[in-house]
């Protein structure tokens, strides 16, 4: 590894005095492992473990959870599983549970794609690792790759299963910088690969994550999240589904949907959710929805078999939903 310095800060102010050459350090599961493939060289790592790590209501009802929340911890408060079980469930279908332990909100948000061309730093091209190199995905073994909002530079997919949830939820992300505060709503944070997929979220360079707010939300508590992956336990996603739905009289009154595993960011399934507005809650709308926001999918050579997992996985999951009440 290459040397760097070490500092925890007790303030936001002075975490972001000392960044510029340096990285920010939340549990370290992911920055560390990528500092030492050399995919990040950082001078100097700024601890921020001891700030923001709070969970309190909001006036208007809903959670505002430090950044600094541990995973592990933000799965098990009562008030996350009671009002919004779905980023419970989330969290908990990910990494392991000495990963969650050290995990934080901030570095879960900030995590890097899994794409096996990104790490491989001496036998691939990468334009996420080096902008214009090129993309040995596109033609090579791509079953984990994306099937929606790709571009020609870049497939690689967003790993985080909480970022799901967030995005079916319509999180919104609190962040300090230079310029001042700001919030970002969580549909905005991570971006699509264009011709930029260097550029993974929408922070400017120093910025810190303080906080992520979750709206009072009644329909988050009826809600499910469905991870397929390779093994049962301790893998990423090959495809998720975050949903959560009401329906009244037999039609769907409300309906939240998010997809993990497909896109180079959380992908809000919104086509689907316009979809389903006012029809019956039943199989043929739930596969109907599915097709709808399908119908942009473009698989590559290895993973068509994407498509039709979101199909039936979106449909399994709202039929649960519908037969479970709202
Ligand atoms: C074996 C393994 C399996 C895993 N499986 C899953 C899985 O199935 N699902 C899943 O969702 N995740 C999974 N993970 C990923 C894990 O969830 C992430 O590594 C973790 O969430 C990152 O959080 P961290 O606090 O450790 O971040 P760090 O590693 O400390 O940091 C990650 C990035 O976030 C930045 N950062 C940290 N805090 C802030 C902040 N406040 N503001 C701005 N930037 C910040 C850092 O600078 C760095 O760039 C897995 C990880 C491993 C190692």
């Amino acid at each position: 590894m290459t040397p760097f310095t070490y500092v925890r800060v007790s303030d936001a102010a002075d975490a972001m005095r000392l960044e510029g050459a340096a990285r920010y350090l939340g549990g370290g599961t992911n920055l560390i492992d990528l500092m030492r493939e050399g995919l990040e060289t950082p001078a100097a790592l700024v601890d921020v473990t001891g700030l923001n790590d709070a969970i309190e209501e909001t006036e208007g009802g809903g959670l505002r959870i430090g950044a600094g929340v541990r995973n592990s911890a933000m799965a098990e408060h009562p008030l996350v599983r009671t009002r919004y079980p779905l980023v419970s469930r989330a969290i908990v279908a990910g990494a392991s549970a000495q990963i969650r332990n050290m995990a934080t909100l901030g570095g879960n948000l900030m995590q890097r794609t899994r794409c096996t061309y990104f790490y491989d730093t001496v036998g691939s091209r990468c334009n996420k690792r080096v902008p214009g190199e090129g993309c040995d995905a596109q033609g090579g073994f791509n079953r984990i790759h994306a099937i929606l909002g790709a571009s020609a530079a870049c497939v690689a997919t967003h790993p985080s299963d909480l970022c799901v949830a967030l995005t079916a939820l319509d999180a919104v992300v609190h962040v300090e910088g230079a310029a001042g505060a700001r919030t970002i709503p969580i549909g905005e944070f991570h971006l699509l690969p264009g011709d930029t997929p260097d550029r993974e979220t929408a922070l400017a360079p120093g910025e810190l994550i303080v906080a992520v707010e979750l709206p009072a939300l009644p329909i988050a508590m009826h809600a499910r999240y469905r991870k397929v992956r390779d093994r049962a336990s301790y893998a990423f996603a090959l495809l998720s589904v975050a949903a959560a739905l009401r329906v009244e009289d037999g039609l769907v009154a409300e309906v939240r949907l998010a997809l993990g595993g497909v896109a180079h960011r959380p992908w809000r399934a919104h086509a689907a959710e316009a979809a389903l507005i006012g029809q019956p809650a039943g199989e043929t709308s739930f596969l109907a929805a599915a097709e709808a926001e399908l119908a942009a999918a473009v698989p590559l050579r290895d993973n068509g078999f994407k498509i039709e997992l979101a199909r039936r996985t979106i449909a399994a999951v709202l039929g649960e939903l519908s037969e479970t009440g709202a």
